[in-house]
């Protein structure tokens, strides 16, 4: 059987959610529309947008529908083009590459943001905007969002947060972590792909980016896509009842860990000593090329990955782990391991094992 360890590049689909999708686009109905099919869409759209207000502890008016998280960053930066930004050296290349013009926020050589660069460039650079992630993709470290939104709100700017590899792996409380805006993703926790959340500050408006007709109260136009929708609503109830799971998750990354600590000093794990969720491990191996690893663990039928997933295929060295102080070596010699709700300890074994191969090699 594949052993399936990418769940940070996308998670599959739990069975119950893709038979609600499945079922939902087997039928008829335009959200939009006024008669019993347009109802019956409408009625799982807004039961959709509960569960998802939910997941992050907010009203469902807050949550806005967009075709990924992609679409949720850009909506927000969008408006910010001709303003200052900063967003953090490790954010996700939909952050990266919608505000080319941001300030970048260094982070400590474990992969957090450094608060105290933080202060000093609110201080120099008068931002209107900031950007920071809950959970970096590549590490899984988690970022000091709430102190860091402190900081940003004294200084007069927003917090635009990326909670797509927090969700349903720690809680979220939007209020608690002084976002302004919090961008979501489906298909990271088990839902399905091209589909995710905007979910804005109360009292503050939606940016409207998609123009057209009057979906989503004017600021998300296009006709809805229920059956995605619907499922990313289940999947956030899921994943949010599904947070304890995450602990015998965790274990399952340590034990692992400790078992490759014990074949080889060769090796960085990055992030071990800062906070981390418990599905994420990002192993360093030196002079061993990702590229040569993914494809000995691939030919094992182990998927994993190196970066994230968006820039792989192209074995740039990893922008994160470049801003944590790794060589262009070393950020071109990283593997992502990364787990989730149908991760078994087989499937860690068969890594370990194939991943000992590998090392063995490089002792020869
Ligand atoms: N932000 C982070 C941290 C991600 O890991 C990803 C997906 O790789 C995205 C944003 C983009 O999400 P989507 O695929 O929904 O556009």
């Amino acid at each position: 059987m594949p052993v399936y360890l990418d769940y940070n590049a996308t998670a599959p689909m739990r069975p119950e959610i893709r038979d609600l999708v499945i079922k939902i686009m087997e039928g008829v109905g335009n959200g939009s529309s006024v008669h019993a099919y347009g109802r019956a869409a409408r009625k799982y759209i807004e039961t959709a947008r509960s569960q998802v207000a939910n997941l992050c502890a907010v009203e469902a008016e807050q949550v806005t529908f967009t075709s990924g998280a992609t679409e949720s960053i850009n909506a927000v930066l969008s408006n910010y083009r001709d303003k200052a930004v900063l967003v953090s050296r490790i954010e996700h290349p939909a952050v990266l590459e919608s505000a080319p013009h941001a300030t970048l926020i260094p982070v400590t050589a474990q992969g957090v943001v450094d608060l105290t660069a933080l202060e000093t460039l609110l201080t120099d650079t008068k931002p209107a905007l900031v950007c920071i992630m809950l959970v970096n993709s590549e590490t899984g470290v988690i970022q000091p969002v709430s102190e860091a939104a402190k900081l940003v709100h004294d200084h007069g700017a927003l917090l635009l947060v990326d909670g797509v590899q927090a969700a349903g792996r720690i809680d979220i409380n939007m209020q608690k972590l002084g976002a302004d805006y919090l961008a979501l993703s489906a298909h990271k926790m088990a839902g399905p792909q091209g589909v995710g959340a905007l979910i804005t500050k109360s009292g503050l408006e939606a940016p409207r980016f998609m123009l057209g007709g009057g979906q989503e109260k004017n600021c998300r136009a296009g006709t809805h896509n229920t059956a995605g929708i619907a499922g990313m609503g289940l999947a956030a109830q899921i994943a949010k009842a599904n947070i304890p799971h995450y602990e015998s998750i965790t274990k399952m990354r340590d034990e692992m860990e400790t078992h490759i600590r014990g074949l080889t000093n060769n090796i960085r794990i990055y992030g071990d000593n800062a906070p981390r969720v418990g599905n994420t491990c990002n192993i360093g191996l030196n002079n061993v090329p990702a590229q040569t690893q993914l494809m000995a663990l691939d030919l094992d039928g182990i998927a994993v990955s190196s970066g994230s997933a968006c820039s792989s295929g192209s074995f740039k060295p990893s922008h994160v782990l470049s801003a944590m102080g790794a060589n262009a070596d070393e950020a071109k010699s990283a593997l992502r391991i990364s787990m989730g709700w149908n991760t078994t300890r087989s499937d860690i074994d068969a890594f370990v094992q194939s991943y000992a191969k590998i090392i063995k090699r490089t002792q020869e």
